[in-house]
């Protein structure tokens, strides 16, 4: 892949089983959904524009983002340009404390996002946060019901995406999957991902999709949103963290460079909605790591490091 520049730049990889040539660095458009502020939709539109000349191929969205924000800015940015890229989008996450992993649901939700992405089919249907739903519903009917939404053609592949691991892992070994999205649990400020689903996925070929590099924003030199989970430890040790790179050297660059040298994830998700996000976002592909660096700033995390936070039903956190 050639960039507007005539560099080569993007690297691309095979999402799993599923034969998908995606881009290292994706796409993840939950911004144009103003989860994290207010943006300007003409900038989110150029943003994915540009994102697509530099050779980004892998787009994540879902109606939850900014309740059908994202999928109708991203459908719209999208007009025209579909076939040249990866579409992911979810079901089963409404609001913030509503979900419904129904058959019925889901199968209404993916209609209603087609038609907001203006497509025929998503590349990838994942069941969204499934540490909210009752895990024996999630294996026993919404994956056969997203199998059968593959089968009519509505989506290429299917996956599940949540934060606690065990739960990840706990439906993928009952039930196939096409692919896994785990956020938050790999990036400088944790590594636990490697200890529990990496092997798993690595040995069952499933496509490992690696989300929120700067930590869902606390890795940057903008303020967290107000909804972010973390405690005040947590976002305490990453202030740390960016005060270790005011060098000259930027805390967002770095860690996504550290994702990026994953060696079985195939796509690491970066929540962009602007241009100059997308520029320096895609400049990282090409950069060097700096393993000393990342050293340094494990120390200043401390005990902080591979510190999680709840999320979902009770019996589905560990
Ligand atoms: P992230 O770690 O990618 O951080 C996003 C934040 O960093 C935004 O505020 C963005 O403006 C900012 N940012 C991006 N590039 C920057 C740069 N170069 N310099 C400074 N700031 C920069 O977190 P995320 O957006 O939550 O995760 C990425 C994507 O992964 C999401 O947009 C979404 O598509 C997906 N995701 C999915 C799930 C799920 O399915 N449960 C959960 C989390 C994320």
């Amino acid at each position: 892949m050639t960039n507007i520049a005539g560099n080569e730049v993007m690297e691309y990889r095979t999402l799993g089983r599923t034969g998908l040539k995606v881009s290292l660095l994706g796409f993840g458009a939950s911004p144009l959904g103003d989860v994290f502020r207010k943006t300007d939709p003409a900038e989110s539109q150029r943003a994915v524009h540009l994102a697509i000349d530099h050779g980004i191929n892998y787009f994540d969205t879902s109606p939850y983002y900014g309740r059908t924000l994202s999928e109708q800015r991203l459908g719209q940015a999208l007009a025209g340009k579909r076939h040249q890229i990866i579409l992911a989008t979810k079901c089963g996450r409404i609001d913030a404390d509503v979900f419904d992993f129904s058959p019925k649901a889901i199968t209404a939700s993916v209609d209603e996002s087609l038609r907001r992405l203006q497509t025929d089919y998503v590349d990838l249907l994942q069941a969204h946060d499934v540490e909210f739903g009752g895990v024996q519903q999630i294996i026993d009917e919404t994956i056969p019901a997203m199998r059968r939404l593959q089968q009519q053609g509505k989506a290429r592949f299917i996956g599940i995406t949540g934060y606690p691991l065990k739960t990840l892992l706990r439906i993928a070994e009952k039930v196939p999957v096409d692919t896994i999205l785990s956020y938050c649990h790999y990036n400088p400020m944790i590594t636990d991902m490697d200890d529990v689903l990496t092997p798993f996925a690595r040995r069952e070929k499933i496509g490992l999709i690696n989300a929120s590099p700067l930590h869902m924003g606390l890795l940057s030199e903008r303020a967290a949103p107000d909804w972010h989970p973390a405690p005040p430890e947590l976002r305490a040790a990453a202030k740390n963290a960016v005060e270790i790179c005011r060098r000259g050297v930027d805390i967002a660059s770095v860690a996504l460079r550290f994702c990026l040298d994953h060696d079985y994830v195939s796509t690491t998700l970066v929540g962009m909605s602007r241009l100059k996000d997308v520029e320096a976002n895609v400049a990282v592909v090409r950069a060097r790591s700096d393993p000393a660096l990342i050293q340094e700033i494990r120390a200043a995390i401390g005990p902080a490091f591979n510190c999680v936070w709840p999320s979902g039903r009770i019996e589905n956190q560990n």
